[in-house]
């Protein structure tokens, strides 16, 4: 199936053979005709599914942003894409303007604007003033042909949010020239308004830097196959007219052999493929000379590895020769709210992107042999320090000399892409993956610029100015094991080194002569070869092509640090003798000789292309691939390989690969047998042709096809093409979630935005419910029934013991039974004092064990909306824990019950042991006192009694306290909060708290959320007492709604003595300015009658310094903690307000927040 951009090549050739005189421009009738041609059929897909929904993407922050927006179109044709955006798009449009010099097309776009009818109203409802539409071109002004003006001045009144180029830019010419004045022509003020520009080929605009750029390869023409309509559609596709009847029929010739036919010849309709490309700019598409001037280019002789690559001309390639130049790359991107992709070994497809900054990582080349030091925490071991420009192949090299090697991919010119997502080869079975090697890394924070120094990197090698992660070192790591493209431009990794072994390599080539034999023969290979080998060999397989028939290859790799290899004649080597039959080649070869053995398929098919190839793969992680079903599929895909060149790769896992757990890195899919590398190869000279396009399409198809029996997919070189949706789904498997809420967090501003594609919104369960107590208090009984409250109104809630992670990682390690552990009691008791041992002694060895079970509970249940989490400890787990989460509500309940009712509960329930870390059962401070009530050291969100029997008083409550927390009222605030990009500091997502009060009813809805969410009893408060100036806003309106008196917090100076005071921090936000001193805050003396209850209302709770300070302040009018409430509007968990307020010694004081947000 042809291209249009090469269809349009070939009619334009037509016409220069026949030496056609006369081309004439299209008349608008003719054009309008062509147009209709074109978007008939299922053209529309390419706007349903790509147009439409990029559209509406980009339009979203701009509106969120703005009471209206106003649009210039450039070129709509008829009718205006806007009216297809969704309805709460097209109601912020108040001005339209249009540029259509067609005049059939500016009379349709006037009609169809003013077109209402009684169900369906006009497609832009909300315009304040008529449309303009002009029926002119948009020209340049230095480049227009006739020297005709625009039309149009650039007063305030003609400049506008957005400026939309829809399939308009075909015949301008300097493209950029036109962005440019697109771009002159936004509101001025205003840093978010948007060139948009979609286009069908390829779309290069000089020095320009696009903010977002979006690609819809699989777009396709199509065109009814009849004589008119070929005739309209061929000369609205070569840009001109001709009486000539010779060469009309030969265009619709040329048409009819291009394109690919469906349905019955001159009945159905031709295909054309019209891949699609979005780029959107912003006032900062100019910025790039501030970035050369500060970090070098790249040569231009630098060879991109991968051909697909080559395709994409990015804005301009720098090739950083210091750290400084790095962070200047990120930090130039973060200030211009633009996008970079990063240059390793270049063999992805996604190392470069049209009109984006490609940063080439080649210059940081250094190889350093290092011992670990102490402070790593290991044991001392050698560790091999690479550079993030370092190969495969000089990593082996330099590890060699040492005696040394570290586990990376079988070709010696691929980069860090390979050991920051996965990296499979020949020793993965022995060693591990490429990635599990990691043990540390310096790379460049995508929030700040700065550099930070995660894991073990030894000090003496740790650059100048490195900090480790704020907060996230664990979670940095372990996302650089599997998905390390997405956090950080990587500067150096610190891998683990290993023994350096001798390869014995073998190799078979088995001629297949039907597909009964061959699907056979991979079952025989499965099961009787490679199932049986020991984790020192690893076996590859091919299945390819060659000589009129189907063969499977197979390259055995025998590893030995001794350099002794096995003999031939054990009864393994009999029995693979007897599968595979002969042996093609033997040789023995060191690490790097391994590079240097040819490729098995390299021999095929006459050198397979004499090298001059190139080649689109993805992988997918396959299981029993000798079962009948997943053979056939295997088989059927080489059989439909559209050139003679294609095959299935299969390289071995198991082993150290399977040894680790799939939550214990990023890189989640652990438990497979074959890695199948679905290869598609044509020869170079075709590349970008049909032939290449059909062969790309192979591999997608033969993916669709073995996706449904495979067990994972490899997330290397995944990229935003929608193609790779369903293979990124099943890349990191349950590690989905929890990588997306640190893509959220350490990318928020999606910076490296092309690199195997994370979601951005965080998935976490909306609400977390922590239900704790002591053994026999009923948790797991109340869980369950509280969720099911939640499931009759509709909600996906679920409940979950974290303390199954432990069961399960005992019994793996002390052989115990998983199933009676978990399920029977006696057992289980049997089995207490080891557990519990095994629990403390794995907390010693991994302190954030507790953050990593919660984390992988979260995660792995990021589908529900409620989550109950059971077998919790009791310490304080909100205060702890909620920072891990900030974008979900984390609650706490405490079970209660009287001693006796436990007792009998747990001689007739089966009960939950739970995890203690530090107390045996009954004697912690502050657990359960008999009478009912919690004196725990710390406030619990909640407290149940659980006393009475049956489940009435339990589904009450969640009624009546959990449920409330999905109700309108919540969400309705929730909306009344704007959110604005890099106010106050950059990266910062500041919400309008105190923005609630400007909208009508806003307060209202405000005060009376907080009146009916507070759980204690209004008529037992004396005081509501409130901060400036948050708290000004929102403690004055409660106070009257409830009826309590006022005692106002200030800065001190401004109440009248006597007062008393406490020093206070700047806020995080406040603290952001060039000074921030800290100041002191006070109240009256008297204000507060001694021995009342006080609730403190504040807006915001965000590292708790106000809040801290407000209470230290009541303490000192006499107040104590037990007696006051902290109610807030707004809570920000990142910043870990109320773990900072339970160590200031606040623990006890209740705090209840009616929203939470995530971010700073
Ligand atoms: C011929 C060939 C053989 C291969 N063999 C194997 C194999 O044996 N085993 C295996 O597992 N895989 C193999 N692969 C797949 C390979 O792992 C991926 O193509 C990998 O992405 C290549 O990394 P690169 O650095 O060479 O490519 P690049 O295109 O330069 O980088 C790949 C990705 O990593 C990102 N990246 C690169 N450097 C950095 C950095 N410093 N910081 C942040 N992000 C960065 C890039 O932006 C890009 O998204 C092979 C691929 C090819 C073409």
């Amino acid at each position: 199936m042809a291209t249009l951009e090469s269809l349009k090549r070939a009619l334009r050739q037509k016409a220069t053979a026949a030496a056609v005189g006369a081309k004439q421009l299209l008349s608008d009738a003719q054009y309008s005709a062509g147009y209709d041609a074109f978007t008939q059929g299922r053209g529309w897909v390419t706007y349903q599914d790509f147009i439409v929904p990029q559209l509406s993407q980009l339009l979203t922050p701009l509106v969120n942003s703005r009471v209206h927006i106003s649009v210039l179109e450039i070129g709509p044709g008829g009718v205006s894409i806007l009216g297809y955006l969704p309805d709460h798009l097209r109601r912020k449009i108040k001005r339209y303007t249009a540029f259509e010099p067609n005049g059939l097309f500016a009379t349709n776009l006037e009609e169809w604007l003013r077109s209402a009818s009684g169900e369906t109203e006009f497609p832009l409802p909300s315009l304040e003033t008529a449309p303009n539409i002009h029926q002119i071109p948009f020209i340049v002004e230095d480049c227009g042909e006739n020297g005709t003006s625009i039309g149009i001045g650039l007063g305030d009144d003609d400049k506008y949010d957005v400026v939309l180029f829809c399939h308009s830019m075909y015949g301008m010419n300097p493209k950029h020239k036109f962005i440019r004045r697109a771009l002159e022509m936004l509101v001025e003020q205003s840093q978010d308004g948007l060139v948009v520009v979609f286009h069908r080929d390829g779309l290069y605009l000089d020095g320009l830097v696009c903010h977002r750029t979006a690609s819809f390869p699989t777009g396709e023409i199509r065109v009814v196959d009849d004589d008119e309509a070929l005739d309209s559609f061929s000369a609205f596709i070569a840009g001109f007219t001709t009486q000539d009847e010779a060469v009309q029929a030969g265009w619709r010739d040329v048409c009819r052999s291009m394109g690919r036919h469906e349905g019955a010849p001159c009945q159905g309709k031709l295909v054309f493929s019209a891949p699609e490309i979005m780029a959107a700019f912003t006032r900062h598409a100019t910025a790039l000379p501030e970035l050369t001037a500060e970090v070098p280019l790249a040569d231009g002789d630098r060879a991109v590895k991968n051909r697909e690559a080559r395709f994409h001309r990015p804005a301009v390639t720098v090739r950083p020769t210091e750290l400084r130049h790095v962070q200047y790359c990120v930090q130039w991107a973060l200030r211009h709210d633009v996008a970079l992709t990063v240059i390793g070994g270049s063999h992805s497809g996604h190392c470069l992107w049209p009109n984006v900054v490609a940063v080439d990582m080649s210059y940081f080349d250094q190889l350093r042999v290092v011992v670990s030091e102490e402070e790593c925490g290991e044991d001392s071991e050698t560790l091999i320090l690479a550079g993030a420009g370092c190969k495969a192949g000089d990593i082996v090299r330099k590890a060699m000399e040492a005696g040394l090697t570290v586990p990376l991919g079988a070709r010696p010119s691929v980069g860090a892409g390979l050991w920051l997502q996965g990296g499979i080869g020949h020793l993965s079975r022995l060693y591990g993956l490429a990635c599990d090697a990691i043990v540390g890394a310096v790379m460049v924070s995508m929030t700040t610029g700065g550099i930070v120094s995660v894991g073990c990197i030894p000090s003496q090698h740790r650059p100048a100015g490195a900090v480790p992660p704020d907060a996230e070192e664990t979670d940095l790591l372990w996302a650089m094991k599997g998905a390390g493209t997405n956090f950080g431009i990587v500067v150096s990794v610190a891998l683990k080194a290993f023994p350096a072994p001798t390869y014995s390599v073998r190799e078979w080539a088995v001629p297949l002569h039907d597909n009964l034999e061959a699907r056979n023969k991979i079952a025989e290979f499965d099961k009787s070869v490679a199932g049986e080998l020991p984790r020192n060999f690893s076996a590859d397989a091919y299945l390819y092509w060659t000589n009129e028939m189907l063969h499977l290859g197979v390259t055995m790799f025998e590893t030995s640090t001794t350099g002794a290899g096995s003999q031939e004649c054990t009864p393994l080597a009999m029995t693979i003798s007897s599968i595979l039959g002969e042996q093609a080649s033997f040789k023995v070869v060191n690490g790097a000789g391994v590079f240097e053995t040819e490729m098995y398929m390299s021999g095929m098919h006459g050198g397979h292309g004499g090298g001059k190839t190139s080649s689109f793969k993805r992988c997918l992680f396959l299981k029993n691939i000798g079962e009948a079903i997943v053979a056939s599929i295997l088989v059927a895909a080489v059989e439909s390989r559209p050139t003679p060149f294609c095959y299935l790769h299969l390289l071995q896992g198991g082993g150290a690969v399977r040894d680790v757990a799939a939550e214990a890195t990023a890189f989640g899919c652990r438990d497979w047998d074959f890695a199948c590398v679905i290869t598609g190869v044509w020869p170079r000279n075709q590349d970008g042709t049909e032939a290449a396009i059909a062969t790309v399409s192979w591999v997608y198809h033969v993916v669709g096809e073995l996706l449904p029996t495979s067990c994972g997919a490899y997330g290397a070189d995944l990229g935003p093409d929608p193609r790779d949706v369903p293979l990124i789904a099943k890349a990191f498997g349950q590690n989905l979630p929890r990588l997306a809420r640190l893509k959220h967090g350490l990318d928020p501003r999606n910076v490296l935005a092309y690199a195997c594609p994370l979601p951005m919104e965080p998935m976490e369960p909306k609400l977390i419910i922590l239900v704790t107590g002591k053994s026999g208090a009923g948790k797991d009984f109340c869980a369950g029934h509280w969720a099911s409250v939640f499931t009759n109104h509709s909600l996906k809630a679920r409940v979950v013991s974290i303390s199954e992670a432990t069961k399960r990682e005992y019994a793996a390690t002390a052989g115990a039974d998983l199933n009676r552990l978990l399920h029977n009691r006696a057992y289980k008791e049997e089995h207490r004092p080891s557990l519990t041992a095994f629990f403390q002694s794995q907390i010693q060895h991994r302190p954030r064990l507790l953050e990593e079970h919660f984390l992988n509970v979260v995660y792995s249940t990021a589908d529900v909306d409620v989550l109950f989490i059971t077998g919790m400890r009791d310490e304080a787990p909100v205060a702890t824990l909620s920072h891990l989460v900030p974008d979900s509500r984390l609650l706490d309940v405490f079970v209660t019950a009287s001693k006796k009712t436990r007792h009998v509960r747990r001689t007739f329930c089966d009960q939950d042991i739970g995890v203690r870390i530090k107390d045996s059962k009954d004697n912690r401070v502050g657990e359960m006192a008999e009478d009912g009530k919690t004196a725990l050291d710390y406030s619990p969100s909640f407290v149940f009694d659980n006393e009475t029997i049956g489940h009435g008083p339990a589904r009450e409550y969640a009624e009546r306290y959990l449920l409330p927390f999905f109700g309108q009222g919540l969400q309705q605030l929730t909306k009344m909060v704007r959110s604005v990009p890099d106010f106050l500091r950059l990266s910062i997502q500041f919400r309008h708290v105190l923005g609630i009060s400007q909208h009508t009813g806003g307060l209202a809805l405000c005060t009376s959320l907080l009146e009916s969410h507070f759980d204690g009893d209004w008529a037992k408060v004396g005081v509501v007492a409130c901060c400036e100036a948050g708290g000004f806003v929102y403690a004055p309106p409660l106070a009257v709604r409830v009826n309590v008196p006022l005692a106002l917090i200030r800065e001190a100076g401004k109440l009248p003595p006597p007062t008393v005071s406490v020093a206070k921090s700047p806020s995080h936000i406040s603290s952001s300015g060039p000074s921030a001193p800290s100041e002191r805050i006070e109240i009256g003396r008297d204000a507060i009658p001694s021995g009342s209850s006080v609730v403190l209302v504040d807006d915001v709770l965000a590292t708790g310094e106000t809040l801290c300070a407000a209470l230290q302040l009541l303490g000192k009018v006499g107040i104590g903690t037990e007696n006051i409430s902290v109610m807030v509007v707004a809570e920000f968990p990142a910043h870990r307000g109320r773990e900072r307020l339970r160590r200031q010694g606040f623990g006890m004081v209740k705090i209840q927040s009616l929203l939470v947000f995530g971010g700073a």
